[in-house]
């Protein structure tokens, strides 16, 4: 399969069909490519919108759910943008077509490593990936217009609130990792608190805590 006006066609029809409607999103989506970050067995089931097994035993997620996650984002053009969770890049790749710099972060070197050659050799030089524990967020770049997390903690790590700006907003999925999980909206007040919204239920690969072995 190629990225033909075809192809584009059935995926953004998939997508808007499961509730996207973000023009801003939609053409950010139409722009990558999903093929380039899903490489072995799968590929050809790249515009399917489905999970996808990458390497390091995780998986690239539904192309609908990167979507309705980066619309609750209100991603804007000026933004810093964090991202737990590099996986394939494909989260990475969508948000950099928005946002002002994206920082992403994995457990997994393999993952970072592979990403980062993928960024370049797409040209995404707003894209900065590192090879860290996520639960800690970033502290060296905070704080963060929006943060988006790509695996489920049981609930919002504290040092990802503590990074976030006043307006800001976090998306992420919350939950046991062997049940499904809530996709939730956190948003920091001006006053310092915390506004949260129950968006729809997903199932996450989990967070887990330091680095991964590859
Ligand atoms: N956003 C990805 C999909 C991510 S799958 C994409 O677009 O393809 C979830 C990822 O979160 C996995 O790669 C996993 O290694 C990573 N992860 C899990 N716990 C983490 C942590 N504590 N810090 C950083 N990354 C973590």
């Amino acid at each position: 399969m190629t990225w033909d006006a075809e192809a584009k066609m059935r995926f953004l029809f998939a997508l808007r069909s499961k509730g996207l409607t973000d023009q801003r999103v939609l053409t950010a989506m139409e722009r990558i490519d999903r093929a380039d970050f899903v490489t072995g067995l799968f590929a050809d089931r790249a515009y399917e919108d489905m999970p996808l097994p990458i390497a390091c035993g995780q998986t690239i997620s539904q192309p609908s759910v990167v979507g309705l996650m980066t619309q609750a984002l209100d991603v804007q053009p000026r933004h810093k943008v964090l991202e737990i969770g590099t996986g394939s890049g494909y989260q990475a790749a969508i948000l950099s077509q928005l946002a002002r710099r994206v920082y992403t972060v994995d457990r997994y070197k393999r993952l970072v490593t592979e990403a980062r050659a993928l960024f370049e050799r797409l040209n995404m030089t707003n894209i900065t990936a590192v090879t860290t524990d996520g639960s800690h967020g970033l502290p060296d770049q905070a704080p963060f217009d929006r943060i988006i997390v790509t695996a489920a903690p049981e609930d919002p790590p504290g040092p990802l609130l503590a990074q976030l700006k006043p307006g800001g907003i976090m998306v992420l999925p919350v939950g046991q990792s062997d049940a499904v999980q809530s996709l939730i909206r956190v948003r920091r007040l001006e006053d310092g608190g915390f506004d949260y919204t129950e968006l729809l239920p997903v199932r996450f690969v989990p967070l887990l805590e330091g680095l991964g072995k590859e």
